[in-house]
């Protein structure tokens, strides 16, 4: 491969401070509108200021998040997503422009790589094991500015929690913003809303709502939906148990109409060899076939009409089908697990440590009354 052909091999978008160029979508230009927020957040990050505070200056002079501007620029993507998720700074959108060494000019050809096969997440290649190729595209910041701005990204490492742990992890989000909370670590783990220390933003969930809070309020809504569920199916089953009663009940009349039916057509056989045997009239014969028809003509309206109400119990029985099974499986738990949470939960929006609202999968949640 061409070594400039590196650049935007991996994306079909320029990255961000850059343009395609017209005559050639291989060489990527300068888009210096995107530059000077580069540059900008470069000799931020130099004079000591930290990711969040290079992101609440940003926000504060209102400028155009990465997110925004390339959504303005129509470069293809989802704008709800973009408005949802992008519409401000934030101290990881700051984070990831200093780490880009793409800025001095050099194209990465594994910046990203996929965290397995066939999975559609990336994550970020160690910096020694990056293949650089040199002067790719026009450097917007030099190497010496490029070392310089990276002390900002020196953070202690953090001890990652087991898996077990973080259960609700993705699923706390502030009554506000929408975003997912950040879990603060510790014996006393807590959420907190992000978004207050990358913008001013003043509806946001203050200070840290406690985990075991959460997680008490979640047990005791799954326990409440359970007993719910319990009380819903016990009613159902009685429901159609009744239903299954009442459409035995008609398919027995509509048994006896036909048999009466039956019955009739042998009377009105029996009529006609008695008249053809002179054992009665004709006249009575005629009387007593008239009446036979009026009654098979009754019995015959009858039964369409049972078969009517059949349909409609029947119908009725099929809606009142066994609701969502999850709960069922919540009956009498004492504990949240991963699985639980993931089967029930969308979200669970924080007010305030008083107010929690948790967001259900189903729609057919249970009212509590
Ligand atoms: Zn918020």
């Amino acid at each position: 491969m061409h070594s400039t052909g590196l650049s935007c091999s991996t994306s079909p978008y320029a990255i961000y401070g850059y343009a395609k160029a017209a005559d050639n979508k291989n060489r990527l230009e300068i888009d210096e509108e995107a530059a000077t927020v580069i540059r900008q957040i470069f000799e931020l990050a130099i004079s000591g200021k930290r990711a969040n505070e290079i992101a609440l200056i940003l926000n504060a002079q209102n400028t155009l998040s990465r997110n925004s501007y390339k959504a303005s620029k129509g470069d293809g993507r989802d704008w709800i997503r973009v408005s949802k998720i992008g519409t401000f700074w934030k101290d990881s959108d700051i984070r990831k422009i200093v780490l880009d060494k793409r800025y001095t000019g050099v194209a990465i050809g594994n910046f990203y790589e996929r965290k397995g096969i066939g999975r559609n997440e990336y994550r970020l290649v160690p910096r020694e094991n990056w293949i650089v190729v040199p002067n790719a595209h026009p450097a917007i910041i030099t190497d010496k500015e490029y070392e310089e701005a990276q002390k900002m990204l020196i953070r202690l490492p953090r001890k990652k929690t087991p898996v077990k742990e973080r259960f609700l992890f993705g699923k706390v989000r502030c009554c506000n913003c929408n975003h997912a909370m950040r879990r603060n670590r510790g014996k006393n783990a807590s959420f907190v809303c992000a978004t207050p220390i990358s913008i001013y933003s003043p509806n946001c969930v203050q200070g840290e709502i406690s985990e075991s809070v959460i997680e008490e309020t979640l047990l005791s809504a799954i326990q409440t939906q359970a007993k719910l569920f319990a009380k819903t199916e016990k009613s159902r089953l009685k429901q159609h148990k009744a239903l299954v009663e009442k459409m035995n009940d008609i398919r027995k009349s509509i048994k006896r109409c036909e048999d009466t039916v039956q019955k009739l057509v042998v009377a009105k056989q029996d009529y006609y060899d008695n008249y053809k045997d002179e054992k009665i009239t004709k006249d009575e014969f005629l009387l007593k076939r008239e009446s036979c028809n009026k009654q098979i003509e009754r019995m015959t309206a009858s039964i369409a009409e049972l078969a009517e109400m059949l349909k409609n119990y029947s119908d009725l029985a099929d809606q009142n089908t066994e609701l969502n099974s999850e709960w069922q499986n919540c009956i009498g738990i004492n504990e949240l697990n991963r699985e639980i949470v993931d089967a029930l939960v969308d979200s669970i929006i924080v007010y305030d440590s008083e107010h929690i609202e948790i967001i259900w999968k189903f729609a057919d949640e249970y009212e509590v009354s």
